[in-house]
């Protein structure tokens, strides 16, 4: 399986997030994530690791507002240049707002802050010097994997009878951010870039499998019949994203009827899981679509840092087969998943059915 991956996700790496009750604690989204998932993959016989191409601006603008990304783009150098002097290291900074929009009256202010504000959702989407470099690079490895499952898609290996299959190793993640906002640690919707991409050659389902809901694409698809999307996560009464992600949400005009939230409660096991998964993938397979994009997060695991689920190893290498028997040509891509310990072990565990292993 082609694995995408650019080393150019280290340059994101703010020195700390702010939690619920103002804690400052380090950034839980970090570089090391991609170190544990590169060595397991590495000890697998089937990942071949590649770098991405570059797609340029214009899959991104398909799916973003122009001046949320212009903010993403100049924000650091704007921001820093007016920062009095002093002796804290700019790698100890980090962009964030303290007033937040809203979203009540449509003015876009002209300060740096204001606009933070205005494009950021939440306190752990921070900006640094390489944010948008590599938000850049991991929407590239969702394109690259895409245009690998595109151009494959009608050739069956003739190693196996597996469909085109590619994974995405994206960091920053995608899925909360959503047409013009920053949030939960992402900035760029790489799974919705890649997906409204493919979209061009068929129907593309999105399912999100993410513990926490993705409201980012829920948003970007909302009014949209040519790509289905599905989120299972903790319910949003209890956890974040809190204000996506309800059972009655599903979608709107072209789109009613083509986005399906299902939200489980705290504790959710595998069995209750694979009961919600299977009620899921009915519902894609009623769709037909000709892509599959899977946004996979591994805070579902039981005891991640950020995660209220009991889903074991075994249970995400079920999921995993439960998805690949759909029989689609899938583009997986890398969201969240914070135990940084069992992330490689759990990640190839889910890919494994992918690649008939
Ligand atoms: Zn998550």
């Amino acid at each position: 399986m082609n694995v995408y991956y650019s080393d150019t996700h280290r340059q994101h790496n703010p020195a700390f997030e702010l939690f619920d009750g103002g804690q400052r604690v380090p950034y839980l989204e970090n570089p090391d994530r991609l170190d544990k998932i590169l060595s397991a993959l590495d000890k697998t016989a089937w990942a071949e690791i590649k770098e991405p191409l570059d797609f340029g601006l214009d899959p991104i603008l398909a799916v973003h507002d122009p001046g949320y990304i212009n903010f993403l783009a100049s924000a650091w150098d704007e921001w820093i240049a007016m920062q009095p002097a002093s002796d804290t290291p700019s790698q100890n900074l980090v962009l964030l707002p303290a007033t937040f929009a809203l979203r009540r009256k449509p003015h876009i202010p002209a300060s740096v802050l204001g606009r933070a504000g205005y494009y950021i959702m939440d306190l752990s989407a921070g900006i640094v010097k390489g944010t948008y470099k590599a938000a850049r690079a991991s929407v590239n490895c969702a394109l690259s994997a895409a245009k690998l499952i595109a151009d494959n898609s009608g050739n069956i290996s003739s190693l196996a009878d597996q469909p085109a299959s590619a994974f995405a190793l994206c960091r920053p993640p995608g899925h909360h951010s959503g047409k013009d906002y920053a949030a939960g640690y992402c900035f760029i919707n790489n799974a919705a870039v890649a997906a409204n991409w493919l979209s061009a050659g068929g129907k593309v389902a999105l399912l999100d499998i993410d513990y926490h809901a993705c409201n980012g694409t829920q948003d970007i698809f909302y009014d949209r019949s040519d790509v289905l999307t599905i989120s299972l996560h903790g319910d949003p009464d209890f956890e974040y994203p809190y204000y996506a992600g309800y059972p009655d949400e599903i979608g709107e005009g072209d789109g009613l009827n083509f986005h399906h939230n299902f939200p489980l409660p705290s504790g959710t096991s595998d069995i209750t899981y694979l009961v919600a998964l299977e009620k899921a993938l009915d519902v894609i397979l009623g769709y037909s679509p000709k892509f599959l994009v899977v946004s996979v997060g591994a805070d579902i695991y039981k005891g991640d840092p950020l995660g209220k689920f009991n889903i074991s190893h075994k249970g995400i290498k079920d999921i995993g087969h439960y998805i690949s028997k759909l029989g689609l040509p899938t583009l997986v891509v890398m969201e969240g998943g914070y135990n940084n310990e069992d992330l490689g072990g759990n990640v190839t565990a889910f890919l494994s059915s992918f690649v008939g292993s």
